[in-house]
Order: structure tokens, then C-alpha cells, then sequence
């Protein structure tokens, strides 16, 4: 049985379609990239234009405000109020910085589990090596979501944990991970944080955590452009990264280099700034349709979803119905199948997404992904069902 109720708070769909005047098709796909809104154009090529007319750092110089305004209100949305935080191109960038620039310490041990994001697996993989430190895979039941018992006896152990790295929200699995609890036992436990907000930012409420630092990317749940990233830095965690030095963020000594003041200390100097002022509107838009709103609306969307693709035998959901998130995985009957619903779901102007192996070190089949834009109501959510249903019945 399909719900027959439409998508409550359809006005937030309906004003974020609106500032949108040339979105085509129907994208489900939010997971991978959002569509950012006009005024997120408009923002950027003023401030293209503004480079040609006065020169590229003045109009850096006459954005920082605004710029500014972006960070401090980034930091408050990712319940780090006060945090430093820095732009660089995307969220594996500023993993890979944040990481390269941690104080490690050999036999250092950082919990993460299984199901994070490749690139920071890997990226961990390697500093593990060069600095002697180990990973403990962090312990996961069968959603994919993190065993608190398990995890709070990893950091109460005598050798305990120093550091836990993992995504809020992971990209093949729409699951929330339990970060209040795990941030309580970590606080407890004297564990620093690192956390991944790439698929939760502007998607679901990301606690204050008391994270040492926290990474988001701009095109995915902000609908911001492509090619922005961010670090936000808690308060004094500066003072002990050993960031890699530049000629923006050190200066020479009699003695060789040391860290100059007041600089940024992750962030990429040289940039398109353009696109930084682009995800700056793209947070004002955000907060002008109102932030609690659009994370209702997207739960709301998010369970309409998952009712309607629960009993679409032989689909699989990977999350339980009620799982509080608008981002749905679904495990095909067959990889054949799976492409074909994709093109089936093309031909009928739905783009949804889908999850090629190997997102994670456990992930080892692609899935369909449902990421739904605000805009999403019940009739295209329902089409999907037709099309999965049929693309199993031809198959
Ligand atoms: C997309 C994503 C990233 C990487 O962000 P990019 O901006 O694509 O580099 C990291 N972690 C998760 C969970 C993601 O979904």
C-alpha cells in the first residue's frame, strides 16, 4: 500500500524549486551533487565580474565580509559555535589536510569504522604507516550504524582510542551514526573527534558533538557550486596542528620556518573565490527558506520514500523505514537490473543515483541511491516505484 498523504511542509518544496529557474528533469540525486539556486549564480558571476573590473584581491579583499558571515554561521549549523573555519576544494581535500596536519604521535589509536568514506580510509591507511599509529575498526550492526557498547569499550579500554574518524551520515548507507552517544563516551574518555559531515550538513541536525573538527563539501546538501570544501577548526586546535607551510601561513626564521599569526592554516590560499562567495549565497538561501524547516521537509520526504520503496520486491532498502535521513539506499536484485532501472528511471527524466563498489573497504556491490531534492513530491516518488517495479518484472 502506497501513502496517499502529500509531502507535508510542501511549501519549502515549493519555494526552493522556485529559486531555481532552469532546473530540468527531476534530480534524486542530491547525494552526489545538488542544484544550486539562482542566486548562487548570480553571487558567483558578480563576483567574476567584480574581478575583472578591479582585479582579483581586491574583490577577494571586498567579499570577506560576506565570506566571514558564511564561516561563523557554517560553524553554528555544525554545532561548532566559534569554530575557525577554513575553504579548500572539496571534502577530501580537507580530510587529507586535516589529517596530514594532526599531531600524531606513534601508537596512536583511531577508531573508524568499516564503512567510511574510502578516501579518508585511505587516506589513514597511509599516515598510519609513515607515523606508526594504528586503526581499531569501530564495531557496526547490520544498518551499518556504530555499536556503542562496543565503541565505549574500545575507548575505556587501558589503551583506549585517541581519535575517532567517521562520517555522520556515510554516502552508500542513509543512516545516522550515533555521534551525541559517542560523543558523550569520547568526552568521558578523553577521545578526539573527527567528523565527516559531507552527507548530513543542511540534510539532518548535526549535534554539538564536541568535535576537535568537523568536514563538509559545498554541491551536496547546501546546494552549493562544485569545488568547495570546508574544515572547521574548534576553538585552540590550531595551536597543535602542524600544517603543511606555506608562504601564506609560515615565515622564515633565523631558525628555519614557523607558523606566522592570525592566518588561516588548512585553507588554500589561491582559489576560485568566486565559488566560495557561491557557497556563501548558497548558505543564505538556506537559512532564507529556514534551516529547521527544510531538515523537517527532507525527513518528512525521506520517510514518504522509504514507505513507498519498502515492499518493492525484490528491491532491498538498506535503512530501516523510519530511519531520519532523505538519503535511501536500496540493494538490486542484480547489478544488470540495477543499470536498467537507471536508464528507465532517464528515460522518464528522474536522474537518481547509484553507489559503484568500493565507496567504503566493506563495500563491495553497487546500490540505487535516492536522494531527493526538496522539491520532491509524492508523484515522482511513485514513479520510481512503477519503474523499479517493472524494471523486476522485464528483468
Ligand atoms: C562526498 C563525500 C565526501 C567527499 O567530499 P568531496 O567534496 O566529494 O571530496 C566525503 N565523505 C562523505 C561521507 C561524502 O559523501
Amino acid at each position: 500500500m502506497l501513502p496517499t498523504e502529500e509531502v507535508p511542509f510542501a511549501a519549502v518544496g515549493r519555494s526552493w524549486r522556485a529559486r531555481r529557474a532552469r532546473a530540468e528533469d527531476v534530480l534524486l540525486d542530491v547525494a552526489r551533487c545538488g542544484r544550486p539556486a539562482d542566486a548562487v549564480l548570480a553571487a558567483s558571476a558578480a563576483h567574476l565580474a567584480r574581478e575583472q573590473q578591479i582585479g582579483g584581491y581586491e574583490a577577494e579583499a571586498e567579499a570577506n565580509a560576506m565570506l566571514d558571515a558564511s564561516r561563523n554561521r557554517l560553524g553554528v549549523l555544525l554545532g561548532m559555535p566559534g569554530a575557525q573555519v577554513e575553504f579548500l576544494d572539496s571534502g577530501t581535500n580537507a580530510m587529507a589536510a586535516l589529517l596530514r596536519a594532526w599531531p600524531w604521535r606513534g601508537g596512536m589509536r583511531v577508531g573508524i569504522p568499516a564503512s567510511e568514506f574510502a578516501s579518508t580510509r585511505m587516506a589513514l591507511d597511509r599516515i598510519a604507516r609513515r607515523e606508526a599509529i594504528e586503526l581499531v575498526t569501530l564495531p557496526e550492526d547490520l544498518w551499518g550504524r556504530i555499536r556503542l557498547d562496543d565503541a565505549a569499550a574500545l575507548m575505556r579500554e587501558p589503551m583506549g582510542l585517541d581519535l575517532l574518524v567517521l562520517s555522520h551520515v556515510p554516502s552508500q548507507r542513509g543512516i545516522v551514526q550515533p555521534i551525541e552517544a559517542l560523543g558523550e563516551i569520547a568526552a568521558a574518555t578523553r577521545t578526539a573527534i573527527v567528523l565527516d559531515v559531507c552527507q548530513s550538513l543542511g540534510h539532518v541536525p548535526v549535534p554539538d558533538v564536541g568535535a576537535g573538527a568537523a568536514v563538509g563539501t559545498a554541491r551536496k546538501w547546501l546546494h552549493g557550486p562544485r569545488g568547495v570544501g570546508f574544515v572547521a577548526l574548534a576553538p585552540r586546535l590550531g595551536d597543535h596542528l602542524d600544517a603543511w607551510p606555506t608562504l601564506q601561513t609560515h615565515r622564515f626564521t633565523a631558525m628555519g620556518y614557523e607558523r606566522a599569526e592570525e592566518t588561516p592554516l588548512l585553507e588554500t590560499a589561491e582559489a576560485a573565490v568566486a565559488s566560495r562567495v557561491g557557497l556563501a549565497a548558497a548558505v543564505a538561501e538556506h537559512d532564507a527558506i529556514g534551516h529547521e524547516s527544510i531538515l523537517d521537509h527532507l525527513r518528512q520526504v525521506g520517510r514518504l520514500t522509504r514507505l513507498c520503496l519498502a515492499d518493492v520486491e525484490p528491491w532491498r532498502l538498506r535503512e530501516p523505514v523510519e530511519e531520519p535521513t532523505a538519503l535511501i539506499t536500496l540493494d538490486p536484485p542484480s547489478q544488470r537490473e540495477l543499470g536498467q532501472a537507471l536508464t528507465a528511471l532517464r528515460r522518464v527524466g528522474i536522474r537518481a543515483g547509484h553507489v559503484p563498489c568500493g565507496r567504503s573497504r566493506d563495500h563491495h556491490t553497487a546500490v540505487l541511491r535516492i536522494a531527493p531534492e526538496p522539491s520532491a513530491d509524492l508523484g515522482w516518488i511513485k514513479m520510481v516505484v512503477r519503474v523499479l517495479e517493472s524494471a523486476s518484472r522485464a528483468g
